[in-house]
């Protein structure tokens, strides 16, 4: 059976993909004039999208690769370049339409390096028993559940094994029998909730197995109960059966798309020796901390800058606590960039933190305090492990600018972190560029080049112009004569000049733009608007032509104003269409990995 790629969600997302060319099934089809409307499926998620000129017959289950995309609107894709690679009788998978909003991702990922490749052996021995994650017949972990008593909840024996035992990576909600093998890197305390109707407690914890996968995973009530005081921090078990559902990201930082609810069916036995580090750090880059929302939990890496004093202060509830603020700079924009985190409570007196240090910090919860800032949490830690990739590579940079560190920095405000990502990473404008300006950041006109699809064209493309040289603007007409108010000309003649509104898009999104006479002209290949208007009149010829320039790549050269006329809005202006020219982009993607430096 073919294999699906997990693409719907990026794409509607309008973000890069893991692969570039993703196969999809097909889950529905009809056709609809020349184009295919369609739903695709990535196994998980379905999503509608057209296939704008079907180049292969596509009949419903088919598996096609899709080699260009664009997003055109919030919910739909548009399939431009793809091929049928196989045809099926049957859905993939359970997908479930994709919601429009997504969590977000944390962007980078390290990993502490475990010392040595080799696999534990010793608790593989062979054993047929398979892991129970259903109620069968005989004796299920459900069955014994109140028998086994708090400290024989965990099982001592070979039930579950290394053979049995899969990525975390490979956890999908879809396949119901699974053993995985992973390290508890982090246990919260028991949490009880009393909400009059609804009442309870929980505990959660989080995975890490030895390919680096990382999962978060929850016990409620009976189940909390059971295996709160089992369950140790940094110990290693085989875990088997409990439900997968979406993860949510406001809980962890760990980027895994499910997390797990472990149930009365859950089976959890200790295992011993065990190649699996004990923690990982999906650190997001200081400079990269405004693309993540309000709240979320992050992991940070980065060199102490300042300390503050320990301030004491009496909380709304009465409660007497502590803060104390230290400043954090890291390599992720030039000049370096400025975040405050604050310490709450009796960690303002456990820290070890110094002026100097690099430290990696888990956990740590974002908020919009004074721009961005962080805050620690009750499962905060603080790590300054020089095993950890990232704290090399901080120490060096730290060491090799020293003494360029007095001045403030700059500090990370909204905008300001917009603006040194975008000096990190220089690259052509996408459509999401546009979304991303408003009339507050656009005092003066603004460039944006595009590499973009015209997918729209508005069917009014010219307008009646005066003949008065040099002028253009738009004339009346009045029993045959036509007078410009602009210019006070009047004439039995007029010109036509384009005045164009089109819509263009990428795989980040549309945007509507107005576009001018010399603009249109290089879009359809220097034709000029008079002569248009003289074809217009063949009844084939328009629907023809804008059908033929309809989905063809261009590059853009995009003017942004603000326009102050009423309400002030954006106003965007197609100023320059430049055919692609492939040779020169290729040079241009290649100079920019060479900057890489890898
Ligand atoms: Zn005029």
């Amino acid at each position: 059976m073919s294999k699906l790629d997990r693409c719907i969600a990026p794409l509607m997302q309008g973000k890069t993909m893991d692969k570039i060319t993703p196969c999809v099934q097909v889950t529905e089809a009809r056709s609809s004039g020349q184009k295919l409307i369609v739903t695709i499926s990535d196994g998980i998620n379905s999503c509608p999208a057209v296939i704008i000129k079907p180049s292969q017959p596509v009949d419903q289950y088919a598996v096609i690769k899709i080699y260009e995309s664009l997003k055109h609107t919030k919910e739909i894709v548009i399939i431009v370049k793809y091929t049928v690679e196989e045809r099926l009788d049957a859905v993939i998978g359970n997908p479930k339409p994709y919601a429009t909003a997504g969590a977000s991702d944390t962007s980078s990922s390290d990993k502490v390096k475990t010392t040595s490749t080799s696999k534990s052996s010793s608790s593989s021995a062979s054993t047929s028993v398979q892991p129970k994650a259903k109620k069968s017949s005989g004796t299920t972990a459900a069955d014994n559940f109140y028998d086994d008593g708090g400290m024989s909840s965990i099982l001592d024996d070979d039930k579950l094994s290394n053979d049995q035992a899969k990525p975390i990576s490979n956890l999908n909600p879809y396949d119901k029998v699974w053993v995985i093998k992973a390290r508890v890197t982090q246990k919260s305390d028991m949490k009880h909730w009393d909400k009059g109707t609804s009442k309870g407690s929980l505990f959660s914890i989080e995975l890490l197995d030895e390919y680096g996968g990382q999962i978060r995973a929850t016990f409620f009530n009976d189940v909390a109960k059971k295996y709160y005081d089992a369950i140790k921090e940094r110990s290693v078990y085989f875990f088997s059966g409990g439900k997968l559902k979406d993860a949510n990201r406001k809980f962890t930082t760990i980027p895994h798309p499910y997390e797990i609810t472990f149930d009365r069916d859950t089976v959890i036995q200790n295992a011993r020796d065990s190649e699996i580090p004990t923690d990982t750090f999906n650190c997001t880059r200081l400079c990269d901390m405004t693309n993540v929302e309000d709240n979320m939990i992050l992991d940070v890496a980065g060199v102490v800058q300042n300390i503050g004093e320990t301030k004491e202060f009496t909380t709304k509830n009465n409660r007497k606590t502590k803060r104390c603020n230290i400043s954090l700079i890291d390599d992720s924009s030039s000049p370096f960039c400025t975040v405050d985190l604050t310490i709450w409570g009796d960690m303002c007196d456990t820290h070890d933190m110094q002026q100097g240090d690099v430290v990696i910090l888990k956990s740590v919860r974002k908020s919009n305090y004074g721009g961005v800032s962080l805050n620690t949490i009750n499962s905060t830690r603080i790590f300054k492990d020089p095993g950890i990739p990232i704290y090399q590579q901080l120490s060096e940079w730290y060491q090799n600018n020293e003494g360029s560190f007095d001045g403030e920095g700059i500090k990370l405000t909204q905008k300001q972190a917009a603006v040194n990502s975008e000096r990190t990473f220089k690259r052509k404008n996408v459509i999401a560029d546009c979304k991303n300006m408003s009339v507050d950041t656009v005092t003066a006109p603004d460039y944006l080049t595009i590499r973009a699809y015209v997918s729209y064209i508005k069917h009014e493309l010219w307008y009646d112009a005066c003949t008065n040289k040099e002028c253009n603007k738009k004339v009346q007409q009045n029993e045959g004569i036509y007078h410009c108010s602009s210019c006070n000309h009047s004439s039995d003649t007029c010109t036509r000049k384009f005045l164009a509104n089109l819509g263009i898009t990428d795989w980040t999104g549309k945007q509507y733009c107005n576009a001018f006479n010399q603009a249109v002209e290089k879009l359809f290949s220097d034709m000029t608007a008079d002569d248009m208007c003289a074809r217009a009149a063949e009844p084939e010829y328009m629907p023809y032509l804008l059908g033929e320039k309809t989905f063809t790549r261009y590059v853009f050269t995009v003017r942004v104003t603000t326009e102050t006329t009423k309400e002030p809005k954006l106003k965007f202006t197609i100023i320059r269409v430049t055919p692609i020219d492939y040779a020169r982009e290729a040079k241009s993607i290649l100079s920019l990995i060479r900057d890489y430096d890898i």
